[in-house]
Order: C-alpha cells, then sequence, then structure tokens
C-alpha cells in the first residue's frame, strides 16, 4: 500500500482515536465538576433539574478514573493504568458488597455520599442504580482489555456498554421513566461520551475500523448508520407522543430501541464483512495497477510508468524553477555478453543493472528499464553538475562490480551514459538531447559520460571520463 493510500486509510481512524482521548478530558472535567457541586453545595451541577436524578459521587469518581486511563492509553503507562484500574474494580466491589450485603463501604471511601443519602432518603433520586453499575462494569472490561491489547474484547465490551446509556438517552428523549432508572441524564451523558470513548480508542481495528473506512463499504455504513438510527429514533419519538396511549408508549419505545440496536448489529456486521473482501479487492487492483507499471524482470519502473514521472517533474520545474537531470544509460557490448553467457547470465547482468542504480540513487529520484539494455533516470532537484557526479559515481560502480549468474561465471560490463537536464516541460526533446549524449559516449569509446545540457544561446555538449572534461563541443 502506497505512503498516501495509508494515510487515506487512517485518516478518520486517527481522527476516532484522537476524538476518543479528548472526549475523556471531558468526561473528566464533568466528573470534577459534579464533584464541586457537592464540595461547593451547589445543586445544579450534579443534579441539572430540581426533579432530576442526581449525578451520585460514585459515578463522577468512576467516570474519571476511567476516562483518565484512556487518556494515559499508551503502552510505556500501562502500569499507571493497571493501579487505576484496580482502584476503580475496588469501587465496583463495594457497590455491590453495599447493595447485597447491606455493607456500608461506598459510605465509607467515597466522599459525599453522605449527602447523596440523605438527599435519597428526602425523596430526591440520588442512587447508583444497576444499569450505571453494569455500564462501569463492561467499559472498565474494555479499557482494561484495550490496555492489554486484546483489542476485539476491548470493543465488544465497549459496544455493550454503549447499549445502556443509549436505552436511558431515550428513556429521557421519550419520557420513559424505566428506560433510565436512577441513572441521571448527565451520568448518562458521561457513560455514553465514556462509552464512545473507550469504542474509538479501538478505531484501528475489527468493525469500528470498518465503518471509518474511506472506500465505500465505510461510506455506505456509515450512512446507512446515521440514517437508520436517526430514522427510527424520531419515529419512535413520533408515535410516543401522538399515536400511543401512556399504557403502550413503554412498549413502542422498547420497540424503537430494538430497532436502533438491530441496525446497528446489522450495519456493523455487513460493514466489516464488506471491508474484508472490499480489501483483498483494493489489493488485487494495486497489485495489478503495480504491474502494469513495473519491468517484470528489473523490478523497476517500466518506460508508460516513467513517462509518467517525466511529465509531472517537467511540470514542477516549469512550474516552480526546480532543476531536474535525465540520464540515459546504455549496457555496452552487450550483445557480446549474451553471446558469450547466455540469456539467462545476460537477465542475471540486467537485473544486477537495476539493482546498482537503484543503489546508488535517492528515494525521490525514479529509474526505468527503458529498453533492452537501456535504463532511464531521472534525478529531481539537481543541477546538471550534480547529475554528473552521480552519473560517474555509477558509472564506476558498474565497472568495478563482479557479476556471478552461476559460480562458474564472473562477468563484468560497462556502461554508456548520456545526461540532460529537464527543462520547460519539454520531455520529448530532453529525451532526444539525452539519446544524443550517449550516442556521443558511445562514439567516442563507451563507458563514459557525456552531458547536453541546454544553455539559453547554444548547446553543450561535454564529454567526460572519470572527472575530467575531454572535449567540449559547439552544437
Ligand atoms: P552497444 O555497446 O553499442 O550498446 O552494443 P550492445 O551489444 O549493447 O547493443 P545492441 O543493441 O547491439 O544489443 C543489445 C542486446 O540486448 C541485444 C538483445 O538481445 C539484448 N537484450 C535485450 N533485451 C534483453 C533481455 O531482456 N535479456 C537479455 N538477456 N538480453 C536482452
Ligand atoms: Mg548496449
Ligand atoms: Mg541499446
Amino acid at each position: 500500500m502506497s505512503p498516501v493510500t495509508k494515510e487515506r486509510t487512517r485518516y478518520l481512524v486517527l481522527v476516532a482515536i484522537d476524538l476518543s482521548k479528548k472526549l475523556s478530558v471531558l468526561i473528566m472535567a464533568m466528573s470534577i465538576m459534579s464533584l464541586a457541586g457537592y464540595f461547593y453545595n451547589v445543586g445544579f451541577l450534579y443534579r441539572p433539574a430540581e426533579d432530576q436524578v442526581a449525578t451520585h459521587p460514585y459515578t463522577a469518581i468512576q467516570a474519571f478514573l476511567i476516562a483518565l486511563c484512556i487518556v494515559l492509553n499508551r503502552p510505556g503507562r500501562r502500569q499507571h493504568i493497571k493501579w487505576i484500574l484496580a482502584v476503580s474494580l475496588l469501587l465496583s466491589l463495594s457497590w455491590l458488597a453495599d447493595e447485597i450485603l447491606g455493607s456500608k463501604i461506598l459510605y465509607t471511601i467515597i466522599p459525599f455520599t453522605e449527602i447523596a443519602l440523605s438527599e435519597h432518603n428526602a425523596g430526591k433520586i440520588n442512587h447508583v442504580g444497576i444499569n450505571t453499575f453494569i455500564t462501569f462494569l463492561l467499559i472498565w472490561f474494555s479499557v482494561a482489555m484495550k490496555a492489554f491489547n486484546y483489542n476485539l474484547g476491548s470493543q465488544s465490551a465497549a459496544f455493550a456498554a454503549l447499549s445502556f446509556p443509549s436505552l436511558s438517552l431515550f428513556g429521557y428523549a421519550y419520557t420513559i421513566a424505566p428506560f433510565h432508572g436512577e441513572m441521571s441524564l448527565l451520568s448518562t451523558a458521561t457513560l455514553l461520551l465514556l462509552s464512545c470513548a473507550a469504542l474509538w480508542s479501538t478505531a484501528n481495528h475489527g468493525v469500528v475500523r470498518a465503518i471509518l473506512s474511506p472506500y465505500i463499504g465505510g461510506q455506505i455504513a456509515r450512512f446507512q448508520f446515521a440514517t437508520g438510527c436517526i430514522f427510527a429514533f424520531f419515529l419512535g419519538y413520533l408515535v410516543v407522543k401522538s399515536i400511543a396511549s401512556i399504557q403502550y408508549s413503554g412498549v413502542v419505545g422498547a420497540y424503537a430501541v430494538a430497532v436502533c440496536w438491530l441496525i446497528i448489529i446489522l450495519v456493523t456486521i455487513s460493514a466489516a464483512l464488506f471491508e474484508r473482501s472490499d480489501k483483498i479487492r483494493r489489493r488485487m487492483e494495486n497489485q495489478l495497477a503495480n504491474s502494469a507499471r513495473t519491468d517484470p524482470l528489473t523490478g523497476l519502473m517500466n518506460r508508460r510508468a516513467f513517462n509518467e514521472v517525466l511529465k509531472y517533474e517537467a511540470g514542477r520545474t516549469n512550474r516552480y524553477g526546480t532543476k531536474a537531470v535525465l540520464i540515459l544509460m546504455d549496457i555496452d557490448h552487450f550483445k557480446g555478453v549474451n553471446d558469450t553467457y547466455g540469456h539467462p547470465a545476460g537477465d542475471e547482468v540486467l537485473k544486477t543493472m537495476a539493482a546498482t542504480i537503484r543503489d546508488n540513487i535517492r528515494d525521490t529520484d525514479s529509474a526505468c528499464r527503458f529498453g533492452g539494455e537501456e535504463f532511464a533516470i531521472l534525478l529531481s532537484d539537481t543541477s546538471p553538475e550534480d547529475g554528473l557526479t552521480v552519473s560517474h559515481a555509477l558509472r564506476k560502480v558498474i565497472e568495478e562490480t563482479d557479476i556471478v549468474p552461476s559460480p562458474e561465471q564472473s562477468i563484468k560490463v560497462t556502461a554508456s551514459f548520456g545526461l540532460t537536464q529537464l527543462a520547460e516541460n519539454r520531455i520529448e526533446e530532453a529525451l532526444i538531447r539525452a539519446d544524443k549524449a550517449l550516442y556521443q559516449s558511445k562514439e567516442r569509446g563507451r563507458n563514459r559520460v557525456s552531458v547536453h545540457v541546454l544553455a539559453t544561446s547554444r548547446h553543450n555538449v561535454y564529454c567526460r571520463r572519470s572527472n575530467q572534461v575531454v572535449r567540449q563541443l559547439a552544437f
């Protein structure tokens, strides 16, 4: 996969991971705000409306701890996360003991619990319900599994956790009290955001990755997800508010919740399956596109692909005034190599030449097999003088390389070079100049570099061997 394609594939995933951390910071702020409400005795900070359910200090502290784990989630912080999760688990077990055995552990270890208890006893609901407890436990599992790299398990737990606050949200939207029970609106929002943060922290895996895919499967999934859920939610709302009688509103609400979750499950499963098959198709398409651009023997670009690179580079030189050098290189007396050592040995020589070229140019430069035993090289952002140095270095390496196609064969070859600059968006002319320079090198005895640069007033041909200028001609 090319770096650009990889970036494209990862874009939404990176956004989601980033968002998961930002949401966690927001949740921590919300939790501190609720606790501050208890500390300063400002009721609306943990109970936004007098007649509504309050956020219990347990909920605020648990949300803070788990959000902190998501913010800290980096390999080096695993030890910290372990400790925070241990404290969070202790709080959950305390809640369980208090509920089942009637002990008063939370009362002892969690600050402001006495305020919550006295409010609750006075009839203003301020209690941690079973839904809140289970949601925290599921998010706890999600974060713990993520910390130990069980990403798919983490994702499943986060998905399951999401169902409780979303049910509560329906309860508030449809005014069906049993749906939200003792989960306050603030806690609902906190748990909803916390489940999303846990879910998105695994965005580069599993179904979340499939839904966030920039390809057709992801696009369809996101569309279905949004339209399906919004439609079911509003249709349910209309039915509950207008048609359903009071006694049936709960049934209709439950039906809308079930439809929403069915849509979520179906969309995620189909997105994951679609993404899997689409990935195989994309990989095959990439392979096909690559093979259409690659010379099968040497693995270098073929001429067609090189022409595209040339066009792009010529455009750049024309637009931004950058310098680029075009080199044509031809193996000397290659026919003789084939005749003496055989065609397979000749192929081996071509492969070695390709590897030598690749090793002696920069990653930003390009090389192609131009024809039989002829190669073309494009040096980006390079002056003719620097191009000459590169060509000489390459010529020397080739001259000194021992090619060993088989244990009993050792072949030495030389190559001739023709160099010119790529200028003014005229590719054909540059190729003609490079070819003329190459011809000069052949004419003057091979194994040398000739330069045919385009001067403003005249064309110059330098014919060099080693680093010494042998001859300069005016055209
Ligand atoms: P010069 O120094 O003038 O370039 O002479 P040369 O022998 O290299 O040039 P010529 O054009 O006469 O011969 C090129 C040879 O390259 C002929 C052809 O059989 C051989 N050739 C072209 N493609 C391949 C290939 O893929 N594999 C092998 N082994 N040989 C090839
Ligand atoms: Mg040749
Ligand atoms: Mg040739």
